[in-house]
């Protein structure tokens, strides 16, 4: 019984903490990366430095949504072991060991390769509502993520060769 007391009091002090810290935040508003609040370490570049250090794919893809046609891009079926890096920034995006083959022409991953790196929101571009997938640290277009994808997640992370880099893993 006493166990029992002495954990319910830590319990409710980190229930409290966590409440202080409010509810999750309201989904991030991207529309206007230019204008939006940024953390300190956002990378914020105007369309002509990007197009400056990107091959005109990788442009299009990470800077204007566009996605590259299936089963064209450089990783959809690669298999080695490494991780996927945003092309733009470097951030790390997926692990290799969360990809998956699911048919669709475009790198398939069940889960991103630590949380917040990747930052959702809704896209209504096609008529359809579909979640967005973008790099957190340079709002890069990645692709969509659904939720058709495999267990554990049951997510399906639909990413744009071009807007990758991968670095193979080093043993
Ligand atoms: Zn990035």
């Amino acid at each position: 019984m006493r166990r029992a007391i002495q954990h319910t009091i830590p319990l409710l002090i980190l229930a409290a903490a966590i409440g202080s810290c409010g509810a999750r935040g309201p989904e991030r508003r991207n529309s206007d990366p230019g204008i939006t609040p940024s953390s300190p370490e956002k990378i914020v570049k105007s369309d002509e430095e990007w197009k400056a250090e990107l091959t005109p794919e990788q442009f299009r893809v990470t800077r204007q949504a566009a996605t590259e046609r299936a089963f064209t891009g450089k990783y959809w079926n690669a298999k080695d072991a490494g991780t996927y890096h945003c092309v733009c920034c470097g951030e790390e995006l997926f692990s290799s060991s969360t990809k998956y083959e699911s048919g669709c022409g475009w790198p398939s991953f069940y889960d991103e390769i630590q949380q917040g790196n990747i930052i959702t929101r809704a896209d209504h571009s096609t008529g359809m509502l579909r979640t967005e997938i973008v790099c957190q640290k340079c709002d890069a277009h990645l692709g969509h993520v659904f939720e058709d994808g495999p267990e554990p997640t049951g997510l399906r992370y639909c990413v744009n060769s071009a807007s990758m880099t991968f670095r193979p893993a080093q043993d």
